[in-house]
């Protein structure tokens, strides 16, 4: 699932010490494993290579240009849902005409950058999104091609922030109403409405709700056929699992083996937007320990990370497998699970230094000794991770570094003092 491995109780980052990246780069650091994003962007590939899909790397789950740059490389497309996604997009050297740009409240700016961009589909979620595209694209003389983003109202079992699928979110049109829509605007001059988009959510372990979304949208492709639309795509979104926990996640082959036969043969272009199954895994994020502390009748492990650069666990409640980089051999751990039952683990909670109850990595949690200065590997830190940190407390914000074999480059500086208050002058 990765590249990050104990080596005679060190942890490499692909055949990188991630004490010698710790000792040039200081920490916290993102380590990013470019073999990681490979191997999980052809995984996806090569599953669904039957259809020839359009396979578009959600850039909100890590959108470093450097790794957007090797992403355009190795033949991916993007989803976006931003301006600013955009911009990163196009720095990269992206193919503009394999983007898709979702979003409940795009910009006037946003769409006409995107328009003059030539991106390939706008994924509308709703009429009055639909009705300011088609007036931006008359005023900008240009006939972009949209989806329609419909709820298919389907619950991909997860937490409801990353619900997004289910009727009662804000995201896309209710499925009932989708016919309507397009006997509103489907015949309209200006944007060519030939798609339908759906996301469910993220990181759902079944592929269970992927069929029926698909089963019902694919009932709507058919009505509107028969009505005389053309539907020439179907964007089926991201979510896919990613194996926060080894093992968890069903594997791209497994969700190909229900998506493939409900498509194939039904002329349809499929486009797929994977974020978390591609970036979750190829990262750890690498902090220092500060202090060893007791508090009434627990023990904290305070680490030189918070959650202003993850932010995941006290967000979503989730979980992200804690260890030291370096270990005695029978404390190297043999897969990544909520409680591994060693012998001489202690249970700690890890923490930041972050004035907030919030700022929490894990509670209650068995590791092996810990103490002041060992380094601690907080794995699965791909996605969601550095894109969501932020500067709470004066904090500058993480160095990045990417893994390639034997050799490493920092690809995002850690932030300055000066960079907090640069924009404030
Ligand atoms: C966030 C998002 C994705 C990616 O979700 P993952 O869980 O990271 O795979 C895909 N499509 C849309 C529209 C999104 O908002």
């Amino acid at each position: 699932m990765d590249y990050f491995r104990y080596k005679e109780g060190n942890l490499f980052a692909e055949d990188v010490n991630v004490e010698k990246i710790a000792a040039k780069v200081d920490t916290p650091t993102y380590i990013y494993s470019l073999a990681t994003f490979k191997e999980h962007l052809q995984k996806i590939q090569k599953a669904y290579s039957e259809l020839s899909p359009a396979i578009c790397f959600s850039v909100k789950a890590c959108s470093n240009i450097n790794i957007l740059k090797k992403l355009v490389q190795l033949g991916s497309g993007f989803d976006i849902v931003s301006g600013g996604e955009l911009y990163r997009v196009l720095q990269a050297g992206g193919d503009s005409s394999k983007v898709v740009y979702a979003g409940v409240g795009k910009t006037d700016k946003e769409i006409v950058e995107s328009l003059k961009a030539d991106i390939g589909y706008f994924n509308i979620e709703s009429e009055a999104e639909l009705e300011n595209l088609i007036r931006l694209a008359k005023q900008q003389g240009r006939k972009p091609k949209a989806a329609l983003r419909v709820n298919p109202d389907v619950d991909p079992q997860t937490h409801t922030y990353t619900t997004t699928g289910k009727k009662e979110t804000k995201f896309g049109v209710d499925i009932e109403r989708a016919a309507k829509v397009f006997s509103d605007y489907g015949d309209n001059d200006a944007v060519s409405l030939c798609a339908i988009h759906i996301h469910l959510g993220s990181a759902g372990h079944t592929v269970e709700p992927y069929r029926e979304a698909i089963e019902k949208v694919l009932k709507l492709v058919e009505r509107l056929r028969n009505d005389g639309y053309k539907i020439e795509a179907l964007d089926i979104g991201g979510g896919y699992g990613a194996d926060y926990i080894t093992g968890t996640a069903p594997s791209a082959a497994d969700y190909a083996s229900v998506i493939v036969p409900l498509l194939k043969g039904r002329d349809i272009k499929l486009i797929l937007e994977p974020g978390a199954s591609i970036a979750a895994n190829a990262a750890i994020l690498v902090t220092r320990t500060l202090y060893v502390k007791t508090g009434g009748s627990k023990k904290f492990v305070i680490v030189d990370a918070a959650m202003n650069d993850l932010i995941r666990p006290p967000l979503y409640g989730a979980f992200h497998f804690i260890w030291p980089a370096r270990v005695e051999q029978k404390y190297e751990p043999k897969y990544r699970d909520k409680d591994l039952k060693l012998k001489g683990m202690e249970v700690i909670d890890v923490v930041g230094p972050v004035c907030e109850g919030a700022d929490f990595f894990a509670k209650a949690r068995a590791l092996p000794p810990v103490k002041r200065g060992d380094l601690l590997s907080i794995f699965a830190a791909g996605a969601y991770g550095f894109t969501m940190s932020s500067n709470y407390n004066g904090r500058r914000r993480a160095a990045e570094v990417l893994v390639d074999g034997t050799q490493f480059e920092v690809i995002r500086k850690r932030e300055t003092y000066e960079d907090l208050t640069a924009l404030e002058q």
